[in-house]
């Protein structure tokens, strides 16, 4: 024991010497070693810990420093593509992919037949060609570059026409005239927040206009009395006065997503099949891939798209366009993709293999959270999230974790909280004096117990 019961600290060589501490030398080295037993040695002059908690202070500052910042945790949100979680989760080929990528050289701008200098984005045209009906095809950064890029590239200078009924916002820093200003096209608004027709974009159609633009309002939905004008009746309004249709998918998804029972979300082919000109859409949200967006659409603008200079500030980078490409090759065998993607199989997974999953947890949990915690089986309503079908909800189920009667909100607080603290923090919701945890995400119940050693 460094100095017994003594309140006199010990010297930071003595500490350097002792086991502990030249554990820390050898994992974390001289100098950080000797830094954090200098603040260790300080807190002991303020009185904050004891002379004999010196090596293990410090060492316990070392390992808390070493930790990632940016650390795997458990969604138990009921948001599947939880934005601030970090959307979709990657198909195992998709990683084995990026891996690869990583480990070593690879083909990325370089063409294997003539031995000569290829194109990044070739690892993914055809296939997203193939899945969409799009002409060509290129993949940026994520959609807001893809957006971005499209405007600067198609209509900087000129006006882009948008109902007001779109002008979205998307967490803080994605505002759609905040977009468009940055990409320096003039925004032209038509109709109402509730009603658009096709005579207000026919009348706002004029020698400036560079783009007609649709924009899925992803995250809110107006309902009541509304008016907006079909996708393939806006694409021949505008293509009856010249002008090419941009439409801002969104999350985008390839597939009929009622094949998985979930509820209908219009795909990439639709839109271009309705007759857009270019279709915006992510990576990460149902597509089920690594952050990216993407401009699809007629070979000639996506041209203008690739040749600007943005491009090359907005491009991909080898492990993503590596698991993207295996992420987009899963959709050629569309009867499988409930297994293979794992963004369709949790928001596919059956209610009853969740709630027989939540059967099994309650008890543990109740247990872990302490004396006088109840935890009862819940039903829960999922969400598709960032973005993704707003209103709509999948069923799922969970368990709700009560405090012990008599305690104040506080306690859900500090229970919730010390999930988050676990090795692997586990994250849940707070609604009605109860944390939630929806179990929709959870694939392995001992992902959870064990964090509840
Ligand atoms: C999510 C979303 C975006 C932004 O996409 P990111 O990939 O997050 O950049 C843009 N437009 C719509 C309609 C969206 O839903």
């Amino acid at each position: 024991m460094l100095g017994g019961m003594t309140t006199r600290p010990p010297s930071v060589d003595h500490v350097l010497r002792s086991p502990p501490g030249a554990a820390a030398v050898a994992r974390f080295g001289h100098t950080a070693a000797v830094a954090a037993i200098r603040a260790a040695v300080v807190r002991v002059r303020a009185g904050e810990i004891a002379a004999a908690a010196v090596a293990e202070t410090a060492l316990a500052a070392l390992e808390a420093a070493a930790q990632p910042s940016l650390r795997p945790v458990l969604n138990l949100t009921g948001t599947v593509l939880h934005t601030n979680l970090g959307r979709a989760l990657l198909a195992e080929p998709a990683i084995s992919a990026a891996v690869g990528a990583m480990r070593g050289p690879a083909t990325l701008e370089f063409d294997l037949a003539t031995g000569g200098r290829g194109e990044r984005d070739d690892h993914v045209r055809a296939l997203l060609c193939e899945l969409t009906g799009a002409e060509d095809a290129i993949a940026v950064n994520n959609n807001a570059a893809a957006l971005v890029l499209a405007l600067a590239a198609l209509a900087a200078g000129r006006e882009t026409i948008v109902s007001r009924g779109e002008l979205i916002e998307i967490g803080g820093s994605f505002r759609l005239p905040a977009i468009m200003e940055s990409a320096g096209t003039r925004l032209v608004e038509v109709g109402t927040t509730n009603r658009t027709h096709a005579r207000d974009y026919e009348g706002a159609i004029g020698p400036a206009t560079a783009l007609v633009m649709k924009v899925h309002t992803s995250n809110y939905r107006i309902e009541g009395f509304t008016a907006e004008v079909a996708p393939r009746d806006l694409a021949a309004l505008a293509h009856a006065r010249g002008v090419p249709l941009l439409d801002d998918l969104g999350s985008g998804t390839l597939i009929d997503l009622t094949r998985h029972g979930l509820p209908r979300e219009r795909t990439v082919g639709d839109a271009i099949s309705d007759g857009a000109d270019i279709v915006t859409f992510s990576g990460d949200k149902l597509l089920g891939g690594p952050q990216a967006g993407f401009i699809a659409g007629r070979r000639d603008l996506v041209a203008r798209c690739a040749k600007h200079p943005l491009k090359r500030a907005l491009r991909l980078d080898k492990i993503r366009l590596a698991a993207l490409e295996a992420t987009l090759k899963l959709y050629r065998n569309p009867d499988r993709l409930a297994e293979t993607l794992p963004t369709l199989r949790l928001l596919a997974r059956p209610v009853a293999e969740i709630q027989a999953m939540a059967d099994g947890l309650a008890a543990p949990l109740a247990a872990w959270a302490g004396e006088g915690w109840a935890a009862e089986v819940i039903d829960c309503q999922s969400q598709i999230g960032s973005g993704a079908l707003p209103v709509e909800t999948i069923p799922s189920a969970g368990i709700a974790l009560t405090p012990p009667a008599g305690t104040s909100g506080a306690a859900v607080e500090a229970l919730a909280a010390r999930l988050r603290g676990r090795v692997v923090p586990v994250i849940g919701t707070i609604r009605h004096g109860a944390l939630r945890l929806d179990l929709r995400c959870l694939e392995d119940p001992s992902a959870l117990l064990a964090q509840l050693t």
